[in-house]
């Protein structure tokens, strides 16, 4: 049986274990830096691309208990006047599952109890990993372990140890905004039962979504500047859009909220290749603007274990990247020019917002599903 190491616990890396797992082919082991395995972030949208995923484990139905289904995107201005209200059923049809709101820790425990067999190594970063002369490959870590295999791949999210280590850098652009987010508790009126909804301003956004019968997942983008605005600021600011954001930001723990300045990656940059590949963040980081960071990094554990079932394992990396690269690297751009215009300031961002409001419902109604694609041109063929 080859030796595979995941390095990196995060979405992708559990996902690809319990896939691996699951077709039981390989020996695994799982190798990741924190001592314990504890979600960045409280809560993901996962689109029907994923959630389809968590179907073939048959972990959907554990998941979704803890979140809520989202059937429409709803964009406001401001004041919480309705723009356009978007239906979720072209995508569902084309991924026969929902979207979905959930907790992360629904999701990462839910892919652990899964994993109760395979080898985890918790709070020991890994420092290095490299090839021997013949075909085998090694990793090394901060407590000088030593693994040695015939696959490593490198789920270790955005700054990337495995990508530092393969000499293949790509620099981290700032997307020019930071992402704050929270979890308040409570259940949001009627009107947003359901939707995804975000708030357009001139140059920052504001989303929520029901999470679960009790709790609320919103963010909050605000423009990049030197010293990150506090969260006084945010507050006073997104309190002056009404209701519910008003709410949301006062039912908010300081304890549930976060704060990041957003970047991403050339996604064309190399992947790696042999027997050391990337996934997920470590290979396509995008900013959240699509929601898909998350979801693409599971499609990279699909495919993955796709090859991985059918091809000895340089041709499986291979065949996984040619697949891949492409098309994470379109949900990539998508998701930066979303971000980039949706962020215009000044005249432009006036300009957008106009044209954006006279735009029929119809004419979006396909958008996420030629975002996203459906399982025909997004699953390596033999699945499809
Ligand atoms: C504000 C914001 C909102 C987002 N919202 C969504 C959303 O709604 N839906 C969605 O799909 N995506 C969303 N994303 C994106 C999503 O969070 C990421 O794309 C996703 O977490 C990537 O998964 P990953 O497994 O590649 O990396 P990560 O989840 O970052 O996991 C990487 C893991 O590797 C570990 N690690 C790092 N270095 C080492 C090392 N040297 N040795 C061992 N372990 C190491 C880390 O500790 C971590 O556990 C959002 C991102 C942001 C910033």
């Amino acid at each position: 049986m080859d030796k595979i190491a995941i390095v990196g616990g995060g979405i992708g890396g559990l996902t690809l274990a319990a896939l691996l797992r699951r077709q039981g082919q390989h020996e695994l082991s799982i190798w990741e830096q924190s001592a314990t395995l504890a979600p960045v972030g409280a809560a993901l949208a996962l689109a029907p691309n994923a959630a389809r995923i968590l179907a073939q484990l048959d972990l959907l139905d554990e998941v979704s208990v803890a979140g809520t289904r989202i059937t429409r995107y709803v964009y406001e201005n401001a004041q919480g006047l309705r723009w356009h209200t978007l239906s979720l059923a072209p995508l569902k049809d084309a991924w026969q599952v929902d979207a979905w709101c959930i907790p992360r820790s629904a999701l990462q425990q839910a892919l652990m109890r899964t994993l109760t067999d395979v080898p985890i190594y918790l709070g020991d970063g890994v420092t290095g990993v490299g090839r021997e002369p013949s075909e085998r490959v090694w990793l090394k870590t901060r407590q000088n372990r030593r693994w040695e295999g015939d696959g490593i791949i490198g789920a270790d999210g955005v700054h990337s140890t495995v990508r530092q280590a393969l000499g293949v850098p790509a620099h981290l652009r700032s997307a020019g905004f930071y992402a704050f987010r929270g979890v308040a508790q409570g259940r949001l009126p009627d009107r947003w039962l359901g939707t995804a909804t975000e708030r357009w301003g001139l140059d920052r956004h504001f989303g929520f979504s029901q999470m679960g019968p009790e709790r609320i997942y919103w963010y909050a983008t605000w423009p990049k500047t030197d010293t990150p605005p506090s969260w006084t600021d945010v507050i006073d600011f997104f309190s002056s859009w009404g209701e519910p954001i008003r709410d949301l930001l006062q039912a908010t723990a300081p304890t549930d909220r976060l704060c990041h300045p957003i970047v991403d990656r050339n996604p064309w940059a190399d992947w790696g290749r042999d027997r050391i590949i990337l996934m997920g963040d470590a290979a396509h980081a995008m900013t959240p603007n699509l929601g898909q960071g998350g979801c693409q990094a599971m499609l990279d554990a699909w495919s993955l274990s796709h090859y991985l079932g059918r091809y000895p394992i340089p041709a499986a990396f291979d065949r996984y990247r040619h697949f891949r690269h492409r098309r994470a690297a379109r949900v990539a751009y998508l998701s930066r020019l979303y971000g980039r215009v949706g962020h215009w300031s000044g005249i432009p961002g006036r300009i957008r917002n106009l044209v954006w409001t006279h735009i029929p419902d119809s004419w979006l109604a396909r958008a996420p599903l030629w975002a996203l694609g459906r399982p025909a041109t997004e699953w390596p063929q033999s699945i499809a």
